[in-house]
């Protein structure tokens, strides 16, 4: 019998290959079939120890430039389980199933969001909406914990996701939030907002994981997907530490916002631009793992949204599924949003970017394959 591969596998094949998303869909697997094994860690720069590991200080002849999942101590996965490795969505993509897209220039009608999100706030009202709607009971999303940290948080009314709106950067494991939502919430119906890396990851669990009892948690609780238009992730470590701190002064403590578009990264202090760099300059910085990556929308999320594309003040919504299509135009007849079909040099912009991030993130891929 062919032997069943494992978290060992998982490192070989995928993260010591630099090719980890940080998705963090290993972690909320194991978390999800009640091991609990693994945890993210995104130090993103230096070799990251395990509990209980060895390891010399003196050496320093392995240097991890991106973030990974680590066992913690001890752990005895039991040989048949192996879930981490067959969900990754790097190891196998998931298969893309029929969907379609209708692109929006949408505005919230609610000055309390669009007080905090300049960018239109569709997501947060397209969130309070499905919250109102009784569609889901809370919301997963990534916030700011301080210094433009990222952390996972489930929020469950309008305050709570205003509250962790705004400007924080860098990688979260946004599907252990849902291991949170069920086991410390209780919730059985949750939105699910993060990066097209994580849409992926999901539609994979669902995939592998249909034979498992916690398989059905899954797909019973995520009832709105929701992905964020993704240029590319950078180390936080390394891009606000040593590139913006250090190499141009800027102290984490003064950034409101990291804003990175497709004409570069911009960084603000409140309505003040502090610095604006071309892409080229921050490539650097960019994680591994997002040089193979060729998702730039969230072809897996029912409902993607950025800003790009739309005037500025607007956000711009794609839907690609009937039950994103459901909650958009509840969205808009309850009058939560306001929307108008996108203009085609919009369009033409977001397929532009969508092809280009495609033909790198494969050209890369075959590169590392040789
Ligand atoms: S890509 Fe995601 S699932 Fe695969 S190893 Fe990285 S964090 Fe885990
Ligand atoms: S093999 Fe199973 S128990 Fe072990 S780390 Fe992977 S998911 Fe967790
Ligand atoms: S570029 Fe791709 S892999 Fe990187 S965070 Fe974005 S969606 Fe995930």
């Amino acid at each position: 019998m062919e032997r069943r591969k494992d978290f060992s596998d998982l490192e070989r094949e995928v993260v010591e290959k630099g090719n980890c998303a940080l998705c963090g869909c290993c972690v909320a697997t194991c978390r999800l079939l009640d091991y609990g094994y693994l945890s993210m860690d995104f130090s993103e720069g230096g070799p990251v120890i395990g509990e209980g590991q060895q390891y010399s200080p003196a050496c320093g002849s392995c240097f991890f430039s991106t973030g990974r999942p680590v066992l913690s101590e001890g752990p005895q996965c039991p040989p048949t389980c192996g879930y981490c490795y067959y969900q990754c969505p790097r190891v196998e993509e998931p298969v893309l199933k029929e969907r379609w897209e209708e692109i929006y220039e949408v505005v919230s009608k609610d000055d309390a969001i669009r007080g905090v999100c300049h960018n239109g706030g569709a997501l947060l009202s397209l969130l309070v909406s499905a919250l109102d709607d009784a569609i889901v009971e809370g919301c997963i999303t990534v916030t700011d914990k301080g210094g433009l940290m990222p952390e996972v948080r489930v929020a469950m009314n309008k305050s709570r996701l205003i509250e962790g709106a705004g400007g924080t950067y860098g990688s979260a494991a946004a599907l252990t939030g849902v291991a949170d939502a069920i086991l410390n919430y209780g919730l059985w119906s949750v939105a699910l907002v993060g990066t097209p890396c994580q849409m992926a990851g999901y539609e994979k669990m669902l995939e592998v994981g249909r034979g498992t009892h916690n398989a059905h948690n899954f797909s019973s609780t995520v009832r709105l997907r929701i992905a964020l238009f993704c240029p590319g992730a950078y180390s936080y470590d390394t891009l606000v530490k040593e590139y913006l701190e250090r190499e141009h002064g800027i102290p984490r403590g003064e950034i409101t916002k990291l804003d990175i578009r497709e004409d570069g990264l911009h960084v603000y202090a409140s309505d003040k631009e502090l610095l604006h760099a071309e892409l080229s300059e921050i490539e650097y910085y960019k994680r591994e793992g997002c040089k193979i990556c060729a998702d730039f929308t969230g072809l897996f999320s029912d409902i993607s949204v950025g800003h790009i594309g739309s005037p500025a003040g607007k956000s711009t919504v794609i839907i690609h599924t009937d039950s994103g299509k459901e909650v958009f135009e509840r969205a808009i007849e309850w009058g939560y949003i306001e929307a108008k079909l996108i203009e085609k040099s919009g369009a033409d912009l977001i397929h532009r970017l969508q092809q280009e991030k495609r033909a790198a993130g494969l050209a890369e891929k075959a590169r590392r394959k040789k």
